[in-house]
């Protein structure tokens, strides 16, 4: 029997960034009411309030929901209100030293930008983000910076060459993530398994990306029972699947 569904947000229970729509809230209140669930994304906390949590009926079934910011590196549930069970943020030393990598390999490989929007360097407490053209640039500026990925493999390989006690990965259309090795939706997983004494056997996890390369595709090794979707609108179906099934 399953006793945990962990959904993915972006391109699972959202379109990229935007809420979930009614028919999504409506299924995910029903969902909460008989079973566990828990979102994970590399997204930070106001991301999943924006997204998903202001979207949903206040109520004692949110105390079924989990939510893990960054990959599970945040991890916050609700009793009367939200509430961080843990951070697990850089020190002072990491954080340093990941920020002055960045700015020398940023002018080492002259990515610099001519024109920004907002900061380039984002501490997101145990997540690095840097942002080629700025925090704020409009998604046109971004989705033409870098279509083929390579100005980011150009950065990545210089900053692997010094970060390689950390993780590096491409992210969004112009971001570096840098995180803590072997932080991805694996890792997630096991913290689920860990504060809710769950077994991963008992998870069901849904997910855009569990193609190979994909954001997801790390749930893949865990032992969790994947079920991969097209978009939000597949995923509604799989959830009055499971509420049918729950009956
Ligand atoms: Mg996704």
């Amino acid at each position: 029997m399953k006793k945990l569904i962990v959904f993915d947000l972006d391109g699972t229970l959202a379109l990229s960034k935007s809420p979930i729509d009614s028919e999504m809230s409506i299924l995910l209140d029903q969902l909460l009411a008989s079973i566990k669930v828990a979102v994970i994304s590399g997204g930070n906390w106001p991301q999943f309030q924006k997204q998903v949590l202001s979207k949903l009926s206040i109520g004692n079934a949110l105390n079924n929901l989990s939510i893990l910011p960054l990959c599970g590196t945040k991890y916050y549930f609700y009793d009367s209100d939200w509430k961080k069970l843990y951070e697990e943020d850089f020190n002072e030393k990491d954080r340093t030293f990941i920020i002055d990598s960045v700015e020398q390999a940023i002018s080492d490989t002259g990515l610099l930008p001519k024109k920004k929007w907002g900061e380039l360097i984002e501490d997101r407490g145990s997540q690095i983000t840097y942002s080629a053209l700025g925090q704020d640039a409009p998604l046109k500026e971004k989705q033409n910076w870098d279509p083929d990925f390579f100005k980011r493999k150009i950065l990545k390989t210089a900053l692997d060459k010094v970060l390689g006690d950390y993780s590096v990965n491409i992210g969004g259309s112009t971001s570096i993530d840098i995180t803590a090795k072997g932080v991805d939706k694996s890792y997630g997983i096991e913290k689920l398994h860990e504060k809710l004494g769950i077994e991963v056997a008992e998870m069901i996890f849904i997910g855009d990306a569990l193609f190979k390369g994909g954001n997801d595709e790390p749930v893949r090794k865990t032992g969790a029972y994947c079920i991969k979707v097209r978009d939000p609108e597949e995923t509604k179906r799989i959830i009055e699947a499971v509420l049918a099934f729950l009956g």
